[in-house]
């Protein structure tokens, strides 16, 4: 299939790229190669300057990219507008920061000079998903780029104009043609690609079936991987928690980026004395948000993906409620064109049931009574997921609980989980492996040299 970029507020397909021919990826996959070569020689003072330039370039065309986002996957424009700056943010941020993150450490033993280094790797490749286009990609390019490998990306086959932009951005910041290179490629042939000699690793931000697929071909042909997927995140809601606060970051959580967020918060776990409240709050500020054209300033939550999206969701709600679940708000998709969906909450939703146990990828809730703080933390680690947890506790007891006890990557006190630079992210469990970002994301894709000199 060509990538497509299709407006889901309209349903209107704005433009078709063809995929790369064999001939194509070929030339671009040698001049890949052959421009780290000469990049890894770099110095981090002249990669800091383009990366620095690629920031002022997304940030000095602020609202011609935000669009491109909005019409090309429905984000909100002020969601879109968000998105972009903190891509500009991250790239200031490894732009400063690299070079002392890799700087060689120094490890005494009987040696003169001893320790590790830590060198560049080569052309990874990026597999990614269209939630953000542009954060997905620049949460792996930035640190990858500073650190002196090369990118090849291979971008979701709907979001083919943000794969384009971000290539072009990189490229008239003045980072030497080769090092960050769109690829039109079907997912099918990722994995001859991650074959090739010439490819030194890869990482994927997607759906469990891709994980499973790209992992598989980067273990046959031994190479590196990281996995970034998806999660059913848990929101507890402990005794000692504040509710005028909780309550419109437990919305927010759900429905940013229209319910399309590996970290969006999933499964709200409300102990017993808070429930009625919580959900009675919850449901009421849910059904309040405003549905629509996501350029419009007021509006709060715009289409999803595509229409495939919205009927799966559409198919999720309407699976538990057919088995007895209890629908609190939303529930339906609005009619006329575009690919919307309601926030919706549900509660006496039971394992049986799909959304009692899949990833919901939109803007539905599930609410759920636990009795004590253990079943809360219980109930959340009894998925197959491992990706964030965000915890809502003024007691500090109640909040150590819940840091030490759920299996989780990231685990967020009195805030929804979110990525920034600074700090580690990725899951355990079935949501992936590998980190990205930070000290720890940045040295994924490095050799780390072990330097012995007698
Ligand atoms: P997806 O279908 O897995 O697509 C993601 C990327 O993988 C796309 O570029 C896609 O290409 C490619 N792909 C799909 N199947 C592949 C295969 N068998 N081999 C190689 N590449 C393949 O994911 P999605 O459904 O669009 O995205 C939503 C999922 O991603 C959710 O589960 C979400 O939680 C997860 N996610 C995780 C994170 C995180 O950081 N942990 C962040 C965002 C999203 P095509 O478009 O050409 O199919």
């Amino acid at each position: 299939m060509p990538y497509l970029s299709t407006n889901p507020a309209t349903g209107e397909v704005v433009a078709a790229f063809d995929d790369h021919t064999e001939v194509e990826v070929e030339a671009l996959v040698a001049r890949a190669a052959a421009t780290f070569q000469q990049y890894r020689q770099t110095s981090f003072s002249d990669r800091a300057m383009w990366m620095r330039t690629a920031a002022e370039i997304l940030e000095g065309e602020l609202p011609n990219i935000a669009q491109v986002l909005t019409e090309e996957m429905g984000k909100t424009f002020n969601a879109a507008k968000g998105e972009v700056l903190k891509c500009a943010m991250t790239m200031r941020y490894y732009a400063e920061h690299a070079e002392a993150m890799l700087t060689e450490e120094s490890i005494p033993t009987s040696a003169s000079r001893s320790g590790v280094r830590y060198d560049p790797i080569g052309v990874v490749l990026a597999v990614m998903p269209w939630n953000f286009p542009l954060w997905q990609v620049v949460r792996f390019a930035a640190p990858a780029l500073m650190a002196g490998n090369v990118g090849l990306l291979k971008h979701a086959s709907n979001v083919p104009k943000a794969a384009l932009l971000l290539e072009d951005a990189f490229r008239r910041a003045g980072f030497p043609d080769g090092c960050f290179t769109n690829l039109f490629l079907p997912a099918r042939r990722v994995a001859a690609l991650i074959a090739d000699d010439r490819i030194a690793a890869v990482t994927l931000t997607g759906s469990e079936a891709a994980g499973q697929s790209v992992g598989a071909a980067a273990g046959h042909a031994l190479k590196k991987c990281v996995l970034e997927l998806g999660g059913s995140d848990p929101f507890i809601v402990c005794s000692s928690a504040d509710l005028d606060r909780a309550v419109p970051m437990a919305v927010t959580g759900r429905v940013q980026n229209n319910g399309q967020s590996c970290i969006a918060a999933k499964r709200f776990l409300v102990v017993e004395d808070r429930y009625d409240e919580f959900l009675q709050r919850f449901s009421a500020e849910m059904d309040a948000l405003v549905v629509g054209d996501p350029m419009d300033p007021g509006t709060t939550v715009g289409p999803l993906v595509s229409a495939q999206q919205r009927d799966e969701i559409a198919q999720q709600v309407a699976d538990a409620v057919s088995k007895g679940a209890t629908l609190n708000a939303g529930g339906f998709a609005p009619e006329g064109p575009g690919f919307f969906y309601r926030p919706t909450v549900l509660s006496d939703v039971t394992s049986d049931m799909r959304a009692g146990c899949e990833e919901l990828f939109g803007p539905v809730a599930v609410v759920e009574r636990v009795a004590t703080l253990a079943e809360a933390i219980e109930v959340a680690n009894s998925t197959p997921w491992g990706l964030g947890a965000s915890v809502w506790a003024t007691d500090v007891a109640e909040q150590e609980t819940c840091i030490r006890g759920i299996e989780a990557g990231m685990v967020f006190v009195n805030a929804i989980v979110a990525s920034t630079p600074e700090l580690p992210f990725g899951g355990m469990k079935r949501s992936g492996y590998g980190r990205e970002l930070s000290e720890l994301g940045i040295r994924e894709f490095c050799n780390v040299k072990t330097i012995f000199v007698a």
